[in-house]
């Protein structure tokens, strides 16, 4: 994996760091093996007394220890490489979903980009902390055991080179295999996260139909995949190292008996050499086989990286904003639509021939019939959708030649499920405004958009904070919070998708003090649904089916056209 490697690559001191430990760790090996033979033939043939072979014994520690720490800071460069890289992939992975227009966050399940960000970066630790160190400790370890055998025995060196080619040999083949399991392991992992979060999502609706029950199925049966496709992952880990083990125990077997044969038939080696051989040879196919399991973990990691690479690399069309910068200034900018037309993905819903000149000041309603596409126009003139034919002008320049900034800085879209951050109300409410803003205004803001009261009922005031999406509040407050919101911004035009539900009569009318008072200075484009705001605007858009049918004053449409009519006595009445 290319990609992973690169990022290995790019952390040199790291890297040069293994490798200095994995030359200490080889000559470690060497001086080990030399003390433990020491000690054994000193006692055993040269029957030494305790004081001979203490500096050896002293010696042999010392190694033990060396050798622990420096096994122990190679695992902890890697665990830094890793967490370093797995920093850089969610940074990357972040910053494309923010920068994906709207479009592509409304495709696929929200489940499956978590787990990708969350599960798939997790999957990539091993590469960095497992396999990255031992394949840089594989590459210097056996060859300084392999140079200290030639040196020793050629013959036991011989019969290592012939043998080890095996191991990798072997861990090619599974590993292989591992790959495409693990692949399909994270596979039905990200579709059980995506199912899961969904289902957790909706689980109000769920039971209130009755449908928890089919879901817990739908849960298990995909829990149920996922782990089958983790125990394939594991059987084949399990069967590959059962077969390393084995070629190592049938090499060392093969070295011991040509080492025994030399030494006691033919005589050609003395107990010294053979001895320490045969002590090298494991520590030689260890290494080998260490390698071997790190490789799993490594072909692991590279099917998670591949997930990640191909989400990365997803092309979704970047919105491109201009530099052009929009003057607030005492007047709101004129606003054109210019014959819109709008699709979700390839066969959704289309928005079509939508023309409409809206001055500065004006008040402006969109009616028409649920799922219409009034929502959809609403968001296509805010410009979180573009159209795909057609534009927005504004002042006389297509929306996207300004800055996507200087446009939002005179936006306020109050949309019919405003969005609610974790986080005190100060902060909810002042999140449009840049530098300080003080409580005098906050509360002025607040109490214009009808909440100072149920605000300050709070035991914690402004300081009180709110879930997630704005938990723990109704749906009406949160429309008062982004009023608020509004207040304090001063944009120069409003987008408005009023609430379809019934309010409570006082909110209601809090609600519509609110939004005359803001439309003293900027112009509001309002989804309406209440008679009061239709009959207020000074031109209506009514769309029916995604295309604008007719648009005038109430009074002009209601003389002109019948659908018109029947819809807007349907409508609910004016309050107060
Ligand atoms: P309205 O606000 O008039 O009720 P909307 O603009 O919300 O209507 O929706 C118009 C149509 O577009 C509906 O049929 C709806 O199902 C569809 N629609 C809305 N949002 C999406 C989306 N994110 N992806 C695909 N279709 C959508
Ligand atoms: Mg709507």
């Amino acid at each position: 994996m290319k990609q992973l490697k690169e990022i290995a690559r790019a952390q040199k001191k790291q890297m040069y760091l293994l490798y200095v430990l994995a030359l200490s760790i080889g000559v470690i090996v060497i001086g080990q093996t030399y003390f433990i033979v020491s000690i054994v033939d000193g006692v055993f043939l040269k029957s030494a007394n305790m004081s001979d072979v203490l500096p050896s014994i002293v010696g042999l520690l010392m190694v033990l220890l060396a050798r622990a720490l420096f096994t122990y800071l190679n695992g902890r460069i890697g665990m830094k490489m890793a967490s370093k890289a797995k920093l850089q992939f969610r940074q990357k992975l972040l910053s494309k979903y923010t920068k994906n227009p709207i479009q592509a966050s409304l495709k696929g399940q929200s489940g499956e980009k978590v787990s990708i960000m969350m599960d798939a970066v997790d999957e990539v630790d091993s590469y960095y902390s497992k396999y990255y160190p031992q394949m840089i400790q594989t590459s210097v370890v056996p060859l300084i055991i392999l140079g200290t055998a030639f040196y020793l025995n050629w013959v036991s060196g011989l019969i290592m080179i012939v043998t080890a080619p095996f191991i990798p040999i072997f861990m090619i083949i599974i590993g292989g295999a591992t790959q495409k399991k693990s692949e399909a392991q994270l596979e039905k992992l990200a579709a059980f996260s995506g199912r899961f979060l969904d289902i957790l999502q909706g689980l109000t609706t769920l039971k209130f139909f009755g449908r928890a029950k089919d879901k817990q199925e739908v849960i298990r049966q995909s829990s149920l995949q996922y782990r089958d496709a983790t125990m394939d992952v594991l059987k084949v880990a399990f069967l590959s190292s059962l077969a390393l083990e084995f070629i190592s125990m049938l090499s060392i077997g093969l070295i011991a008996l040509e080492v025994g044969l030399r030494l006691v038939v033919y005589q050609h080696l003395n107990f010294y050499t053979a001895f320490f051989v045969l002590i090298l040879a494991p520590e030689f196919y260890n290494s080998l086989k260490e390698l071997g399991s790190a490789f799993h973990a490594g072909r692991g990691s590279m099917g998670a990286a591949k997930k990640i690479i191909e989400e990365l690399e997803m092309e979704e069309q970047p919105v491109i904003w201009g530099d052009k910068i929009l003057n607030g200034g005492a007047q709101p900018p004129t606003i054109r639509l210019e014959n819109i037309q709008f699709q979700y993905g390839e066969t959704g819903f289309s928005l079509q021939n939508v023309s409409a000149e809206i001055s500065p000041f004006a008040q402006i309603a969109i009616v028409g019939k649920s799922g219409s596409g009034k929502s959809t126009l609403l968001q296509v003139i805010s410009g979180l959708l573009q159209p795909s034919r057609g534009r927005v002008n504004i002042n006389g320049s297509d929306l996207l030649e300004y800055k996507e900034s200087s446009w939002m800085d005179q936006l306020s879209y109050i949309s019919q499920d405003p969005y609610l951050f974790s986080g005190t109300i100060r902060e909810n409410i002042s999140i449009g405004v840049k530098g300080e803003t003080s409580q005098i205004e906050l509360e002025a803001a607040a109490e214009k958009a009808g909440i100072a009261s149920m605000i300050q009922e709070l035991e914690h005031g402004y300081d009180t904070t709110i879930g997630e999406g704005g938990r723990g509040l109704s749906g009406g407050e949160k429309q008062r919070m982004a009023i608020a919101r509004a207040f304090l911004k001063k944009p120069s035009v409003i987008l408005f998708d009023e609430p379809t539900v019934g309010l409570d009569l006082q909110t209601e009318k809090i609600l519509q003090e609110s939004i005359y008072e803001l439309s003293q200075s900027s112009t509001v484009i309002t989804v309406a649904h209440r008679l009061h705001t239709i009959k207020n605007s000074d031109s209506i858009l009514f769309i029916s089916n995604g295309e604008l049918v007719a648009q005038g004053t109430h009074d002009e449409l209601t003389n002109s056209n019948s659908d018109y009519r029947d819809m807007v006595s349907l409508q609910r009445g004016d309050v107060g």
